[in-house]
C-alpha cells in the first residue's frame, strides 16, 4: 500500500476560505486510527483537566496572559512574505493527535483564555508571546504549528507569524464543522459514506459516542435527540434564530448544538466524539442529577433535557412555540370518576350516571404499562418471558380502557398526534424500597403502526394516524440478572448478586436507529443521486449503537431486546 501524498495541492499562502466546499483530507500520516477510543490526547484531556499547574518556579511564565499585542505586526510580516512556496512546518501537523473535543483550558494553567492547539501533539497551551505557556512548548519541543481555537487563525511559534493554507481547511472542519441548507438534504438520506483519517468508511450521524465512566444511558438519548430531524436540522442549521449569538443561546443549548454537528460531521479525523462537554453542563444545570459516573435512568433523562432545552430555547405554555413542542406536542383527554363499588361488576366501571371530569392535557411523551409478569415457570421450573403486543399496551388511550388510581378510574383518549410520538415503556416499578424490572417482551412492527382507534378527533389525511419505528431504546440484559427483580436505574444503593457482583454495573443501555428510506415507500430508492460522493446501497438500514461501538443489523434484531423508549415518526414524515 503506498502512502498518501504528504503535500497537499495548494501551495499558496491565502486566506482561509471558511467555505464548507471540498477539499479532500490530506493525510499526512499512514497511521491507522482503529482502536483509538483511549488516544492518547483524549486520555491526557481528561486526565489534565483537574490538575493544578505544578507549582514550581521554574515552570511559571513570565507572562501567560492574553498575548495579541503584536498581531499586526505579524500580518504584515506575512502579507511582506508573499512567498509561492507552503510553510514547510505544515508537514510535521499530526492529524491524528488533534481532538477538539475536550474542554478548551490550557493544560498548564487552566484558563480559557486564548488558548491554543499545538498542532504536532494536540495538547492545549495558553498564548503565543514571548514566555506563554504555547511559546515555551513551541520552543522546548520544537512543535511548531498552532491554532488558535477561537479565531481558527493559523501560527508558527516562537516566530509567532501568522499561516495560512488551504490544505489547513479540513482541520478547520474538524474543530468547527459548519453546514449549508444542501448538506442538511443529503444527512436525511442517511446513506453517505465518509473516510477518516485512517480511510476507515463510516455513516455521518451514525457513529460512537465516548463512555467516559457510566453515561450509556445520557449517550442513548444524544443519539436518539440527534436523530430526529427538524432536531438535527435545528442544530445543525447556520439560520436557525434560536441559535444566533445576539439571542444569547444558553450553555447547554451550545454545547448540544457543538455536539450535533460533530456527530454528523462527514470530515471527521476518527469516527467517534466525546460527549465530555455537553455532559459535564448537564450534570451543572441539573444539580448533579445526571451524572456520568452512575449509571441513571435514560427516560428520567430525556424528559429533563426536552423540558430544559424547549424553556432555554424561549418556549412557552402554547403550541408550537419551540422546536420541542413542534416536534413532541400532542394532546390527551383525561376522564376521571370517582369509584363505586357495583355488585354486578368485578372491576369497578365508569358509571354514566355520575359526573365525570374531563381535562384536557398536553404530553411530550406518552407512558405505557406492562401487563404484571405471571409467574409461571414452564416445565422446566425456567421463567417465561412473556410477550406483549404494542397495540395492546396502547389500548390504554382507546378511551374506553379504564385504569384504577387509587378511589378513582381514568380512562384515555388522544386528541392531537405529534409528528414524532414518544413511547415510554415502563419496565422499572419501586416495590418495598426495592425497584423491579418487568422483563415482558414488546412485539411491535417496523412500519405502520395505527393509531387512529386511539385518537378523536381523528385527522383528515389518514397518513398521519401511520406511525414507523426511527429509534428503539433497549435495556441491554445479556450481562444483567434474567431474574425479575433487578435493581432499576437511578437507584444508587447496591444490590450484591449471589456472586458478589454489583449487579447495578450490569445494566447498560443500547439503541437501534433507522438509517435511510424504506425501499417499498420510496420510489425513487434506486435513482443514485450525482454528485453525492460515495454511497452505500440504497434503503433502510438498522444502526446499533452502544457507546463506541456501531454496528448494522438485520430488522430482527430490533425487536428482541427490553425496549424502553421508542421514537415514532409519522408516515407522511418517514416517506419524505
Ligand atoms: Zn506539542
Amino acid at each position: 500500500m503506498s502512502s498518501p501524498p504528504t503535500s497537499p495541492p495548494a501551495a499558496k499562502r491565502q486566506r482561509i476560505d471558511p467555505s464548507l466546499e471540498a477539499i479532500s483530507s490530506p493525510s499526512t500520516s499512514t497511521q491507522q486510527v482503529n482502536g483509538y477510543s483511549n488516544g492518547s490526547s483524549s486520555a491526557l484531556a481528561v486526565s489534565s483537566a483537574p490538575e493544578l499547574p505544578v507549582a514550581s518556579t521554574s515552570n511559571v511564565p513570565p507572562n501567560e496572559s492574553d498575548d495579541d499585542e503584536g498581531e499586526e505586526q505579524e500580518i504584515k510580516h506575512q502579507e511582506e512574505d508573499d512567498g509561492t512556496h507552503r510553510d514547510m512546518y505544515l508537514d510535521t501537523i499530526s492529524r491524528q493527535n488533534l481532538d477538539f473535543d475536550f474542554e478548551r483550558l490550557c493544560s498548564k494553567s487552566l484558563s480559557n483564555i486564548n488558548v491554543y492547539a499545538c498542532l504536532v501533539c494536540g495538547k492545549y497551551f495558553q498564548g503565543r508571546g514571548r514566555g506563554s505557556w504555547a511559546y515555551r512548548h513551541a520552543v522546548g519541543e520544537n512543535h511548531r504549528v498552532w491554532l488558535n481555537l477561537s479565531t481558527e487563525k493559523f501560527y508558527v511559534l516562537p516566530e509567532g507569524y501568522l499561516v495560512s493554507d488551504p490544505s489547513l481547511n479540513d482541520i478547520i472542519h474538524v474543530l468547527n464543522p459548519r453546514y449549508t441548507t444542501k448538506d442538511l438534504v443529503k444527512l436525511s438520506k442517511g446513506n453517505q459514506l465518509s473516510y477518516t483519517l485512517g480511510n476507515q468508511p463510516y455513516r455521518p450521524g451514525y457513529i460512537g459516542i465516548n463512555n467516559i465512566k457510566k453515561n450509556d444511558y445520557l449517550n442513548v438519548i444524544i443519539q436518539l435527540l440527534l436523530h430526529i430531524p427538524p432536531i438535527r436540522n435545528f442544530f445543525l442549521d447556520p439560520n436557525t434564530p434560536e441559535l444566533k449569538e445576539e439571542r444569547k443561546p444558553t450553555e447547554l443549548v451550545m454545547r448540544l448544538a457543538v455536539l450535533a454537528k460533530r456527530l454528523w460531521n462527514p470530515k471527521l479525523f476518527k469516527s467517534q466524539i466525546s460527549p465530555h462537554e455537553f455532559l459535564h453542563e448537564v450534570n451543572k444545570r441539573s444539580n448533579g442529577k445526571f451524572k456520568t459516573t452512575e449509571q441513571g435512568d435514560p427516560v428520567e433523562f430525556l424528559s429533563w433535557l426536552i423540558n430544559t432545552l424547549h424553556r432555554d430555547l424561549g418556549g412557552n405554555k402554547k403550541k408550537n412555540s419551540s422546536i420541542i413542542y413542534k416536534s413532541f406536542q400532542g394532546q390527551v383527554q383525561i376522564q376521571t370518576q370517582q369509584v363505586i363499588i357495583h355488585k354486578e361488576y368485578s372491576r369497578p366501571v365508569f358509571d354514566i350516571g355520575r359526573d365525570i371530569q374531563t381535562i384536557s392535557s398536553p404530553f411530550l411523551f406518552l407512558a405505557l404499562d406492562l401487563p404484571a409478569t405471571p409467574l409461571f415457570t414452564d416445565v422446566n421450573e425456567k421463567k417465561i418471558i412473556p410477550q406483549v403486543p404494542l397495540s395492546t399496551i396502547l389500548a390504554k388511550f382507546d378511551g374506553k380502557t379504564t385504569q384504577e388510581f387509587g378511589p378513582t378510574l381514568k380512562r384515555h383518549h388522544l386528541t392531537m398526534l405529534p409528528p414524532y410520538l414518544i413511547l415510554h415503556i415502563k419496565r422499572f416499578t419501586k416495590n418495598n424500597f426495592v425497584s423491579e424490572r418487568n422483563p415482558t417482551i414488546v412485539n411491535f412492527p417496523l412500519r405502520g403502526v395505527d393509531v387512529s382507534d386511539y385518537v378523536d378527533p381523528k385527522p383528515s389525511d389518514p397518513m398521519h394516524t401511520q406511525y414507523d419505528l426511527l429509534s428503539n431504546v433497549t435495556l441491554d440484559t445479556t450481562k444483567a440478572s434474567t431474574e425479575t427483580s433487578g435493581l432499576g436505574p437511578g437507584i444508587t444503593a447496591s444490590k450484591k448478586k449471589k456472586n458478589g457482583e454489583n449487579e447495578e454495573n450490569s445494566l447498560t443501555w443500547k439503541i437501534h436507529i433507522r438509517a435511510g428510506k424504506n425501499q417499498d415507500t420510496d420510489n425513487s430508492a434506486k435513482i443514485k443521486n450525482e454528485n453525492d460522493g460515495e454511497e452505500e446501497e440504497e434503503g433502510e438500514k438498522w444502526i446499533e449503537l452502544q457507546d463506541l461501538r456501531v454496528e448494522k443489523v438485520t430488522p430482527e434484531i430490533v425487536f428482541l431486546g427490553e425496549t424502553v423508549i421508542q421514537v415514532w415518526e409519522r408516515r407522511d414524515l418517514s416517506r419524505m
